[in-house]
């Protein structure tokens, strides 16, 4: 038996080395790695970051409890959430040093770890007793490096299921840890060009990082111009659909008011764009308002079309504009003397289709009363005479053709006259035609003298471009000319200016 001083010189010896291995541990993993002597052994705990090689990930899937026993393939469309991340939150090791350690008493090891189940946590811990069996020496450097690959250590499987409760953990903290990588790098910015540490950066859902204040002051700038196709990551390397920045990451580099008028103008956009979006004829109102047939279709009976405001829920028809009146009932005449003349006009000179579908939309007898009442008993003879059988989609006959065919066919004397008239009157509309257009709201009919292609309605004050007969926004009705590469007028607002 020894002495008990010797058992001592012993057993300080050994506190002298394990004091040496826990510094150097210490000293490698500085935030990671604690201990503590108490009684007679020294106690430590450890952290040790699972982290995927380059080029490898962790596939995580969560757990369907209607499919137990069934392994889910990655990927697969269950509805389960589906991950791949690169850190996996740490494992836990606590270990106590006895005083034999390390030449002749084991180390105790307890491992935790919320997303590897508690079998392959004990089997693993019976693996790190083995090994410190096998060489008897300072083992805990090899356990941190066993455990760092505890995959495949502990058998786990790929991809990893767990429960959704553990799958959110492990998404948040391969969030932070990124979070707090991107933060300590440098970055070029490729809009400054200069290299800048992640925390004064943002970056972007594709990846691609910026200078905060490069980032803010494009989008401002693109948002003022009102080039939203062009509001998008400015880097080069964003492939192949380069990325929209969404709702938060605007909000956070514009501030409120910027980010509120380009979702403004992004639903104006996508309105103006959608052949079912008609006007609301209110005044005060110009909302946006839905109808599902399309101006010409077949299904629309007699030119009414039912639509209603998603503003002020007004439903009116898109045949008159005025309010619903029902697929059946005819539309009413318009109250505006102006446009009623043009209407009979429009009626007497037109060809057997045009009429055929004022007919339809007032009724045959009303918009023939018209006629009469604007422009007399002769304009609905002329116009019966004149259009009998043209259809305005074949070649034209002109006045002279059907007046040589009248002569030879020895009709009666007064119908040639009538047939002059009607060509005279033809002439007039085709000059109304090429010098005025109609207001896309009221139907008016508008002569432009002079000024740009930003039109005023002088009836309903409405916006509308000269050019294509687009209403505009009441709001901004200039950014119809500005956004570049967007609007088929963009630039034009001054085009043709001179000529009239
Ligand atoms: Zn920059
Ligand atoms: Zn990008
Ligand atoms: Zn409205
Ligand atoms: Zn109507
Ligand atoms: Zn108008
Ligand atoms: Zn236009």
């Amino acid at each position: 038996m020894p002495a008990i001083a010797e058992i001592e010189a012993v057993a300080t010896n050994h506190l002298a080395e394990q004091q040496e291995e826990l510094l150097a541990l210490e000293a490698i993993y500085p935030d990671r790695f604690n201990y503590r002597y108490h009684i007679d052994r020294n106690i430590g705990t450890a952290h040790v970051f699972v982290v995927a090689e380059d080029g490898e990930w962790w596939n995580i899937v969560t757990r369907n409890a209607d499919r137990k026993g069934k392994e889910p393939e990655l990927g697969e469309a269950t509805g389960e959430m589906v991950l791949q991340v690169r850190h996996m939150p740490p494992v836990r090791i606590d270990f106590t040093l006895p005083p034999g350690y390390p030449y002749s008493t084991p180390p105790t090891v307890r491992l935790e770890c919320e997303w590897i189940d508690d079998d392959a946590l004990r089997a693993t811990e019976a693996l790190l007793r083995d090994a410190w069996a096998k060489e008897r020496d300072m083992i805990l450097f090899s356990w941190l490096d066993m455990l760092a690959d505890i995959r495949s250590f502990a058998q786990l499987t790929d991809p990893l299921i767990v429960s959704n409760e553990i799958a959110w953990s492990i998404r948040s903290f391969d969030q932070m840890v990124r979070e707090a990588d991107f933060a300590r790098t440098l970055y070029p910015c490729p809009v400054c060009m200069e290299e800048v540490r992640g925390s004064d950066c943002l970056r972007l859902a594709c990846g691609h990082a910026f200078c905060a204040g490069c980032l803010t002051g494009y989008f401002s700038l693109m948002i003022q111009e009102g080039r939203l196709a062009s509001l998008q990551c400015p880097s080069i390397e964003c492939q192949p659909e380069p990325h929209k920045p969404d709702e938060p990451e605007l909000r956070y580099l514009l501030g409120d008011a910027l980010a509120d008028r380009y979702a403004q103008l992004q639903t104006q956009r996508s309105l103006e764009a959608d052949p079912t979006i008609v006007w609301c004829p209110r005044p005060t109102c110009q909302g946006p308002a839905h109808c599902d047939a399309t101006v010409g279709d077949p299904n629309r009976r007699n030119g009414a079309m039912l639509a209603v405001c998603n503003q002020c829920y007004y439903s009116f028809c898109t045949g008159c504009n005025r309010g619903w009146h029902g697929p059946v009932s005819k539309c009413r005449l318009p109250d505006d003397a102006g446009i009623q003349v043009d209407l009979a006009d429009e009626y007497a000179s037109g060809y057997q289709e045009e009429r055929r579908k004022l007919e339809q939309q007032y009724g045959r007898h009303t918009i023939r009363k018209l006629v009469r009442a604007q422009l007399g008993d002769d304009a609905i003879s002329d116009a019966d005479d004149g259009c009998d059988d043209d259809d305005p989609r074949k070649p034209r006959k002109t006045a002279t053709d059907n007046a040589v065919q009248e002569n030879e066919t020895a009709a009666s004397s007064a119908r040639p006259r009538r047939i002059g008239r009607i060509a005279a009157r033809r002439e007039t509309r085709k000059w109304i035609h090429e010098n005025t257009k109609r207001c896309p709201q009221c139907r008016s009919q508008i002569q432009k003298w002079h000024g740009c292609n930003r039109m005023q309605c002088f009836v309903c004050k409405g916006h509308f471009c000269w050019l294509c007969l687009k209403l505009l926004p009441i709001t901004d009705p200039y950014s119809h000319y500005r956004s570049q590469g967007e609007s088929k007028c963009a630039g034009l607002l001054f085009l043709g200016v001179d000529e009239t």
